[in-house]
């Protein structure tokens, strides 16, 4: 039997999809490179945005066609975060759909394509996603308490649930032991990692290949957090690179700050949804910070963690936003000159709070034009940032080999692209993927960095 998983979405919903298709390879299913070579098609949805919606939406109606040309012989499943507690709708809308299945009910899939199916005891323990290349993600914790107004997740993926330090190493030594060079760990607010585990004790709870050595009883008596995420599994046998995402200023702390820039192997990266520059937008957001606070934030991790690359997320266009405060968005995105901006027109998501209590008040044009201004000045910033590494050596892990082409990214999580006929010129190999290598810049655009390279990377 073979099947077929369309992720649409962030990367928690890419982990989703591959942690299924571990279960699936468990069960003795395989892969189909398309969903009409397959006898299961899942869709794994996001609804963050409509133009997601959309595209599940469309994909969904192209598996109809199949299954009718097919007679019936296909089954389809949809998961993530389109799927809430009631699927009434959904149904009426997609009658041909087999199976609804929330965000992370893998169980639910494998017992509609396989009821006799043994899931329990160590089934799901031990499976783990295999990799796809040099790098993967690994969710650390799920869901979120949050609330922002605009945003469906928390009743989609509900409360934050973070796994075990134990759970978490497994995976992550299973990954390396299969040529994983660098992990991604993932939470919708990383930082909130840990708050809803016990206290761990000094013996007791130090998870294989863990160093806590030099903690006092008093920092090993504390709940874990993200810093002992990353001192558990900093010692994992072939791991070069640790990188964690998303960040939310308000769980962000002083000691995880000082641990990124302590921990050899975590890499300086900070992303720092900003949503808004303007704190009436902020609060109707209900974010939970002020500018003042986010500002505070991201000169104090500068102090700490100097070459610290920052990305952020913005949303023009919310309920009310006017130009005046669309203006303050800019003042401070041009303050705090970030390495990337993602941003997005705000659409309302049916089941939000904005979308029960607040008007859609900026009309689509206006929202646009507020886009392509955020977009226009960040091409700038980044170009100037990029520009001034030109000639600067940066360590880069080899991911991709296309048409010649070598691509990695750097620490900061710049993309970089290296030509093939520039392999290491000390050792005269060219670099292959998962490597490490070290690459100078010698070409910049706001979106790329091109480099030679010089030598394998000491790790
Ligand atoms: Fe959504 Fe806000 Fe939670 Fe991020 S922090 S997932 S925007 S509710």
């Amino acid at each position: 039997m073979r099947y077929h998983i369309w992720t649409e979405g962030c990367q928690m919903n890419e982990a989703d999809s591959e942690k299924l298709a571990a279960g699936l390879a468990k069960l003795g299913w395989e892969e189909a490179a398309k969903a009409d070579q397959a006898d299961l098609a899942v869709v794994n949805t996001c609804v963050v945005r409509q133009k997601a919606e959309d595209r599940a939406a469309g994909y969904l109606g192209l598996l109809r066609k199949l299954k009718q040309s097919r007679d019936g012989g296909l089954q389809i499943a949809v998961m993530g975060c389109m799927v809430g507690p009631r699927t009434d709708d959904l149904r009426s809308r997609f009658p041909y759909v087999d199976v609804w299945a929330r965000p992370q009910s893998y169980e639910v899939v494998l017992r509609a394509v396989m009821p006799d199916s043994e899931l329990g005891g160590e089934f799901w323990p031990d499976t783990f996603p295999e990799p796809k290349g040099p790098t993967a993600f690994v969710p650390v914790v799920h869901g979120c308490n949050k609330f922002c107004t605009y945003c469906i997740v928390p009743y989609r993926r509900g409360r934050e649930r973070s796994r075990t330090i134990d759970d978490v190493a497994r995976e992550v030594a299973s990954h390396c032991a299969r040529g994983v060079r660098e992990v991604t760990l993932l939470g919708q607010t990383v930082e909130a990692y840990g708050k809803d585990l016990p206290a761990r004790s000094l013996d007791t709870s130090a998870p294989r290949g863990a160093d806590y050595s030099g903690r006092t009883a008093e920092e090993a008596g504390r709940k874990p957090d993200l810093a002992s995420l990353f001192e558990a599994i900093h010692q994992t046998p072939g791991l070069a690179r640790i990188r964690f995402l998303t960040s939310y200023p308000r769980d962000m702390t002083e000691r995880i700050v000082r641990s990124v820039a302590e921990l050899p192997k975590v890499c300086e990266h900070f992303n720092i949804p900003l949503q808004a520059g303007d704190n009436d937008v902020l609060a109707q957001m209900r974010r939970g910070y002020t500018i003042e606070e986010y500002v505070e934030w991201v000169h104090k991790i500068r102090e700490i963690v100097p070459d610290a690359a920052l990305s952020t997320d913005v949303i023009v266009g919310f309920c009310g936003e006017t130009d005046a405060q669309f203006e303050r968005t800019l003042a401070v995105l041009e303050q705090l000159r970030f390495d990337k901006v993602h941003v997005a027109a705000y659409s309302p998501r049916p089941g939000t709070i904005a979308w029960r209590h607040m008007e859609d008040t900026v009309p689509r044009e206006e929202k646009m034009r507020r886009l392509h201004a955020v977009e226009a000045l960040q091409e700038r910033i980044a170009r100037e940032i990029n520009e001034r590494l030109v000639g600067t050596v940066h360590e880069v892990l080899v991911e991709g080999d296309k048409e010649g082409v070598l691509t990695g990214r750097n620490r900061g999580n710049k993309l970089v692209h290296l030509r093939s006929e520039q392999g290491a010129r000390s050792g005269g190999q060219r670099p292959a993927i998962g490597d490490l290598v070290d690459v100078r810049v010698t070409k910049a655009t706001a979106w790329s960095l091109q480099g030679e390279a010089l030598a394998a990377a000491a790790v």
